[in-house]
């Protein structure tokens, strides 16, 4: 024989009570025989509890109760044409029900007797229900309550079962059922009084294994809405997945850690009698689901799973004192037994200097005091320091019996979530070596199980969280990027990119539910977006809390630049082809490289300096293989180089910037091209890069453009000037041409100095020849000394820039 457990959700509906039945009759044409066991509708046991508490305070409970009735009669009145059967029965119990609340009412108080006695009612409602529903549909059902069955103490609330008495009840109960199939309420129970008790919460899991112990059944099926025993929750993990199999101790373990999916004790009536677990999903019953049986199974991965429990305190005892203090972890530890405190978590320093140890919030208080009572003697001769609690923390547990054999998981493990900014508070070592714990903080929880998935199970996709700023041409033209090679890059390089924010100078919008729709980002942007505010902004990807987060500035903002280090500060990388940022004063530069560094995230500018052509991932690479810098030449602005690539034969000069700026080439006013300055920029980012210690000031400039152009009122009077000096051009121009060279306008970083002038430069030079717009670059080094390095290509533009900035992002996500 089987048993088949069917949890909250398994009963949830009248559509899911449809699959159940489908379940059990081809339990029963298959010669199973099947036992039953329900739990309450989901949701029913909460409720319960809820009108209990209102009771208690003798407020209206009139709302709540007639939300229970509903959820049952929904399910009555889908099923059944003449109700009376089993609603009648239903009825029954809501009267009784509500007496029991009236009686909590009167006495404005509920204890935990009561409170089972309330509780016990959602299973009573369910299993009825299932049971009639069965029958109706041409099964022999008998409904059972499980009160009659299983025997407990009186501990209220999570009653200690007497499995010899109720082995022999079930035993004798079972052989009287003859032909018929049993649905027998999960949870409850009755002590020696009679009285109502239940199992805990999620007990009938429990109450399965029982029956099964009892009865010696063949398997044990739990019925519930995943596929089987996951890696890890899927509601916190994306990337969980189901394991096929998995040891009774691997099982035991990650439900002790909080995978709720079975309830710990459960496991113990079967690991006894041996008997094979499955969990299985009511509502894919296709899928094999999960068998939990003696023996562990390899899958090839370096553990089974990671479970979590939210929300503990942590209780710390230290003190000089304790050293060599003989049976202190014996009194502290029964100390706790007697308050009726459980401790989840132990750990010690080997120091013997302090013991730190688990409890759930609520016993945070009697622990603190019975450990003031305990050791008030200690206390008041200094040997140890009052006892402190700290509250918020999670503890993350890592799982599987292959971990003993496996080396350096736990650096695998440690380093992932440094590499997130998650702060470990406590460590500790199951000495099986069946378990890893960690206790960080509440809010690290959801990135931590994330980021220890994907680098224990090495995630197929690694998903990377994109927060964007600036959504002008370099920005928009990005997102088009992301979006035209999401699939190629998720099939090929296993890696996701989910844009979740995005700000402009009016608005910004970050998304909490899931990533923001590539096709239609500008539209969502003006219909959810809120008015831009960079701090909020922050907040926001604060609040999120996502791991692999990376911010992108498309934009040229000083403010931003500004706060690049509070986003590093919060482990997430940054990719800016804003160059204020590196180009500040060398304070500023130094700032952000170290407080990247101190972070371990990434800080990628490459797009700074000749769009996407790769310079400073070159000079970078040069350099940590050893290499130095003997000089650096360089023609870094598209525009000078488009203007004096043209500046040949009979054309003016103004006649060539009037063209260069009716091609888009220029800024609006040429001569924020002209005068340099964005050059000089380039050119301190690559001294930086290549070592030097400079500021803006220290770079030498040879203005192109006589004093009275650049000095001109309006964009016009610069055009007049520059005809009224059109002499001084033409005599440059005609120089060079007798000379058989060409003007060029170069950057040069040579024995530590930075210069940027116009140079009349020869066939020879490896800048003769430049074309269009391109940039040029030449690197002489120790190692390239007699025939330079050169980079060459286009240096602007949206499409290339936004190309750069995209590879960044991409290098971040390799690193
Ligand atoms: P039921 O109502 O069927 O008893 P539960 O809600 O008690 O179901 O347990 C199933 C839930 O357990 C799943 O929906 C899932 O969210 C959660 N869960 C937590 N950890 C795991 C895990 N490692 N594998 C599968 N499910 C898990
Ligand atoms: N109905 C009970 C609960 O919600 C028992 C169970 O579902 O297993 O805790
Ligand atoms: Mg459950």
């Amino acid at each position: 024989m089987k048993i088949l457990k069917f949890g909250g959700s398994s009963v949830g509906t009248s559509e899911a009570i449809g699959l159940l039945a489908e379940i059990v009759k081809k339990s029963i044409a298959t010669g199973e025989q099947p036992l039953v066991v329900c739990s309450a509708m989901s949701g029913v046991t909460d409720l319960l509890v809820q009108l209990s508490q209102t009771a208690s305070r003798g407020n209206d409970t009139t709302e709540a109760f007639w939300q229970l009735r509903e959820k049952h009669l929904q399910v009555v009145e889908a099923y059944f044409c003449e109700t009376q059967g089993v609603w009648k029965q239903l009825e029954q119990f809501f009267t009784e029900l509500q007496f029991v609340l009236g009686g909590i009412a009167a006495l404005h108080e509920c204890s935990a007797r009561t409170l089972d006695r309330v509780m016990a009612f959602g299973e009573q409602l369910s299993c009825s229900l299932v049971s009639a529903i069965l029958q109706e549909k041409g099964v022999v059902t008998v409904y059972a309550d499980a009160r009659k069955l299983i025997a407990t103490d009186n501990h209220f609330g999570k009653a200690k079962v007497n499995e010899a008495v109720t082995n022999e009840r079930i035993r004798l109960w079972h052989s009287g059922l003859g032909e018929k199939t049993a649905v027998v309420t999960g949870f409850i129970a009755s002590d020696a009084q009679g009285d109502t008790t239940t199992l805990g919460r999620g007990g009938s899991d429990f109450t399965a294994a029982l029956f099964g112990a009892a009865l010696a059944a063949d398997e044990i099926q739990i019925w519930t809405d995943v596929d089987g025993f996951m890696t890890a929750d899927p509601r916190w993990v994306s990337n969980a997945f189901t394991l096929h199999s998995m040891s009774y101790k691997e099982a035991m373990e990650l439900s002790y850690f909080g995978a709720k999916v079975i309830h710990p004790p459960t496991l113990i009536p079967a690991i006894t009698a041996k008997i094979p677990i499955s969990i299985r999903n009511t509502f894919r019953s296709e899928h094999k689901g999960t068998t939990i049986q003696p023996n562990a199974v390899g899958n090839g991965h370096l553990i089974k799973g990671i479970s979590s429990i939210r929300n503990v305190s942590l209780i710390n005892v230290e003190g000089s004192g304790m050293v060599g203090l003989k049976g202190f972890g014996g009194r502290l530890f029964s100390c706790m037994a007697s308050a009726d405190v459980n401790v989840i978590l132990i750990t010690q320093a080997s120091s013997e200097h302090s013991i730190s140890f688990a409890v759930v919030p609520n016993d945070t208080d009697t622990a603190l005091e019975a450990i003031q009572k305990e050791f008030e003697l200690e206390l008041f001769s200094n040997k140890i320091e009052s006892p402190k609690a700290q509250q918020g923390l999670s503890i993350l547990a890592v799982v599987g019996e292959n971990m003993r054999h496996s080396k350096g998981l736990s650096g695998k493990l440690f380093q992932s979530l440094g590499r997130s900014g998650v702060n470990v508070v406590a460590i500790a070592q199951g000495s099986s070596e069946l378990n890893i714990s960690v206790v960080i903080d509440e809010e690290d929880l959801s990135k931590a199980l994330n980021v220890v998935h994907d680098s224990l199970f090495l995630s197929p996709v690694k998903t990377f969280h994109l927060f964007i700023a600036g959504t002008g041409s370099i920005g928009s033209e990005l997102l088009n990027q992301i979006a035209a090679s999401e699939k190629s890059l998720r099939k090929e390089h296993q890696l996701y990119f989910k844009v979740m924010g995005i700000t402009n100078s009016r608005k910004m919008l970050v998304s909490n539910k899931g990533e923001i729709p590539l096709n239609d980002w500008r539209g969502e942007l003006n219909i959810k977006g809120q008015k831009a505010d960079i701090e909020q902004f922050i907040e926001q990807i604060h609040q999120l809390n996502l791991p692999n987060s990376i911010f992108v500035d498309n934009s040229s903002n000083q403010t931003l630049v500004n706060l690049y280090p509070q986003f590093f500060d919060l482990n997430v990388s940054v990719v800016a082809c804003n160059k204020l940022g590196v180009s500040g004063s060398f304070v500023h530069y130094n700032l952000l490289k170290q407080t990247a560094r101190k972070n371990g995230v990434s800080f990628f500018y490459e797009t700074n300096v000749g769009a996407g052509l790769p310079i400073i991932k070159t000079m970078h690479d040069l350099r940590i293989s050893g290499d130095r810098f003997l000089k650096i030449e360089a023609i870094l602005s598209g525009t000078i180089s488009y203007i004096f690539n043209h500046f040949i034969g009979e054309k003016s000069f103004a006649e060539v910037v009037k063209e260069a700026q009716q091609l888009g080439f220029t800024e609006p006013d040429p001569r924020d091209d002209l005068n340099g300055m964005d050059f000089s920029r380039k050119m301190l980012i690559l001294s930086r890069e290549a070592g030097l210690k400079v500021e803006m000031e220290e770079v030498v400039l040879e203005p192109i453009l006589p004093e009275s152009c650049l000095k001109a009122k309006t964009v016009d009077n610069f055009f007049e000037e520059l005809v009224r000096n059109e002499h001084h051009f033409n005599a440059l121009k005609q120089k060079a041409a007798a000379d058989d060279k060409m003007l060029r306008y170069i950057g040069v970083i040579e024995e530590g100095k930075i210069r940027i002038g116009l140079q009349r430069i020869d066939r020879s030079h490896p800048f003769f020849s430049l074309s269009g717009s391109d940039n040029i670059i030449t690197f002489t080094t120790m190692r390239y000394k007699n025939n330079p390095l050169v980079v060459k290509g286009p240096g602007a533009g949206a499409a290339v820039t936004a190309a750069g900035v995209f590879a960044d992002i991409l290098r971040v996500a390799q690193n």
